[in-house]
């Protein structure tokens, strides 16, 4: 049992199960047994890699693309922000990047929101030289012209589960069978916030929502709407949420996401038409598998250029990054990405535009 299995187990006898995101919060954010707050699980030495940790061509490509944006927006004085950093790759990989489009680099300044203290450590290192502050929430934001992205953050956000019974809906709760965390079901209830799931689902099926989504694109889109801007929301996950996605990830494995509170990876894939209605009255893009995107922005040539002079081993392993990251069966599809832009402003490059939603935001 681990530290933290202890103290939520006493919880749960006191005052009851709790819901799903009640657990996945805990699990991650505990400060003193979270696991993003106690640790950097990035990397093959972690439990996870992500794109950015992949290659250097993620990030450039992606910073190239807000540049872009941003130049079509006329070069405003702005914030560059990233929600959920990791280690701060893809940050310095758009630094970089960006360092030769002109007015750039003195006209923006970087925001990081990240809760974990470990990780803002690694952060700093990444960035050292670059004009950097670190926020605890997107609503700390300036009110100014935001460039926001985010990669695998979405994902770390609490969800709750609910399971379809009739015309209402049971909720996955985490009780105890003994002093054993395990995962149980509340009696069904109808539940407005799902309403509209009735259409598309049948008695039995799972269907996940993320409470913390939608304040969050709020505060993002907010600004964007009023100042201009844009955002790119990499993640894996799909249009609509479906199914039981819940998953923990140790030592880039899945594990019993009850079996090791605090000391595995716990997610959930981002129902993506769920940011975009958060994001009203925002312009949508297609979702656009990642693949797609890095294809679009040019991660070939760019590939082949980073290959010229790599010795046959580190050309081996660059080409395994790029299918990595662009194949179908690998990261290519699973992982999408969405863009956000105040209607009317250019979709940055690499985007298309979706069809406008047909209802407002819910
Ligand atoms: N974007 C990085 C890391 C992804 S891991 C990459 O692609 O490599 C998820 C990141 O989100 C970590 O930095 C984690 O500490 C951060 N995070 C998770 N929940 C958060 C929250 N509620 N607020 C701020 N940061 C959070």
């Amino acid at each position: 049992m681990t530290p933290l299995a202890d103290l939520l187990a006493r919880r749960i006898a006191a005052t009851g199960p709790i819901t799903l995101a009640e657990y996945m919060a805990e699990c991650l954010l505990n400060p003193q047994h979270g696991y993003y707050a106690t640790r950097d699980p990035l990397g093959a030495a972690g439990d996870f890699t992500t794109a950015p940790e992949i290659s250097q061509m993620f990030g450039e490509l992606i910073g190239l693309c807000l540049a872009q944006s941003w130049l079509d927006q006329g070069a405003p004085r702005a914030v560059l922000a990233e929600a959920g950093p990791g280690r701060g790759t893809l940050m310095a990989d758009i630094w970089r990047a960006t360092k030769g489009v002109p007015g750039f680099h003195e006209r923006v300044e970087i925001r990081l929101i990240e809760a974990s203290p470990v990780l803002r450590q690694a952060q700093a290192a990444r960035l050292a030289g670059a004009p950097v502050q670190w926020l605890d929430s997107l609503e700390a934001l300036p009110e100014a012209p935001l460039w926001f992205v985010a990669n695998e953050f979405f994902d770390a956000l609490p969800i709750r589960q609910f399971q379809r019974a009739g015309n209402g809906w049971r909720e996955v709760v985490v009780g105890l069978d003994g002093t054993r965390l395990t995962p149980g079901l509340t009696p069904p209830a109808p539940l407005a916030e799902l309403a509209d799931r009735l259409a598309d689902t049948k008695d039995g099926d799972v269907v996940e929502i993320c409470p913390a989504a939608k304040p969050a694109v709020g505060a993002v889109c907010r600004r964007i709407a009023a100042r201009g801007g844009a955002a790119v929301i990499v993640d894996y996950g799909d249009w609509r949420s479906r199914g039981d996605t819940f998953q923990a990830l140790e030592n880039h494995a899945f594990a019993d996401p009850f079996a090791r509170p605090g000391l595995a990876d716990l997610t959930a894939h981002v129902d993506f038409e769920a940011l975009a209605r958060a994001a009203h009255p925002l312009a949508a893009s297609r979702l656009t598998p990642q693949g797609a995107l890095l294809q679009a922005l040019g991660i070939e040539a760019r590939a082949a250029r980073l290959a010229q002079g790599m010795s046959p081993e580190a050309r081996q392993r660059h080409l395994a990054a790029l299918r990595r990251l662009t194949d179908g069966d690998e990261m290519g599809t699973l992982f999408k990405a969405l863009a956000l832009v105040p209607s009317g402003a250019p979709m940055p490059p690499g985007f298309t535009p979706a069809p406008a939603l047909v209802e407002a935001a819910r």
